[in-house]
């Protein structure tokens, strides 16, 4: 089967591979319809992931087809259309009793990290009953492939880490996939503003479409002063963090209302400043979340029931054979104009 292996940093190929086999009684086999690239392969490509090690088959999004089932997995038979979840979790540790997944002592985020990814023609799934998704009949499938990721990420770790409330600002600084997926879940609650914050005005502009009610490009360093502008000298009551970088979490710092929370959802790859001596008797909270994606079976019904369209975020679609183009696309997303790439298998 065709395969995108990372070949150490810097360097990728699409190769031809063994088609995966079932190793354990829980594993399934799924055979890819779709799958997408994700701002963490990128990561990984830049040698940014020292846990994915050269030669790993990247991806942890996907929807697909079961191919074939071990002898302890009941809940799901060849043939069923499956959404692949980028969590996989053994549903019976003292983290997943929990309800947090994304620590299961035997899973978490292992799809495309420690074990071979979903950018290929089939899949091992390792605990199979509780890390895939039925697809309901009928469903938009391309759809779904949002709700493998990004979809719970910014549902999670933003909008209710954040505790976003009826009536309440909420500033979101970065509006690339998981931003916009944040936003997009943020008015389940009926926020009053929802501010976006990004240095690219087409992503803004997007931002605009997907419900954002004012937007601050951020391009000038004044972004803090703007939305304490719009806010009555105030802030936001939830700042969610979506970039990954020390500048964008500051901002996040400055915004924040008093009893506010700054809600991070970026990946961080350097240590970040945290002004105590200005926060600390401003009622704040800080939270930091690996998402779960407990909240998957309900984003799926919000989709089907068209209270969401994780569809806006699809730019642009590539065959399977095509994904170093994918990537390239994916990769110049400021000149390109890409959100999420579909990658057909
Ligand atoms: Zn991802
Ligand atoms: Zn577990």
């Amino acid at each position: 089967m065709k395969a995108f292996v990372y070949k150490g940093p810097g360097k990728k190929a699409l190769e031809d591979r063994p088609v995966p086999d079932v190793k354990a009684p829980t594993d399934a086999t799924v055979k890819i319809i779709k799958t997408t690239i994700c701002g963490t392969d990128l990561h990984i490509l830049k040698g940014d992931v020292p846990t994915c090690t050269p030669g790993r088959i990247l991806g942890h999004e996907g929807v697909g087809i079961v191919e074939k089932t071990g002898p302890g997995v009941t809940a799901f038979h060849q043939g069923d259309h499956v959404l692949i979840s980028c969590i996989s979790a053994c549903g019976k540790c003292e983290y997943c009793r929990r309800g947090m997944y994304s620590h299961c002592t035997t899973g978490g985020w292992i799809l495309g990290n420690t074990i071979d990814g979903t950018q290929a023609e089939y899949v091992r799934i390792p605990h199979a009953d509780t890390s895939l998704y039925p697809i309901p009949p009928g469903a938009d499938e391309e759809a779904l492939v949002m709700l493998s990721d990004i979809l719970p990420t910014g549902f999670e770790c933003g909008v209710l880490n954040g505790r976003v409330e009826p009536g309440a600002t909420v500033a979101i600084v970065g509006a690339g996939p998981i931003g916009l997926a944040a936003l997009l879940t943020a008015q389940f609650y009926s926020p009053a503003e929802i501010i976006m914050i990004d240095l690219d005005d087409n992503r803004l502009e997007v931002a605009r479409r997907f419900g954002a009610t004012q937007t601050v490009n951020s391009k000038d360093g004044k972004a803090a002063e703007k939305v304490k502008a719009l806010t009555a000298g105030r802030g936001a009551d939830t700042a969610i963090e979506a970039v990954g970088l020390p500048a964008t979490f500051l901002l996040c710092e400055d915004l924040v209302a008093p009893g506010g929370i700054i809600a991070n959802v970026g990946v961080h790859g350097t240590k970040v400043d945290l002004h105590l001596e200005r926060l600390w008797s401003e009622n704040i909270a800080i939270t930091t979340r690996l998402v779960d994606t407990v909240t998957t079976p309900m984003l799926l019904k919000t989709v089907q029931s068209k209270k969401i369209d994780p569809k806006l975020l699809i730019t642009h679609r590539f065959k399977l054979d095509k994904i170093l183009d994918a990537y390239e696309t994916f990769g110049h997303a400021a000149s390109t104009g890409a959100l999420k790439v579909i990658i057909e298998a």
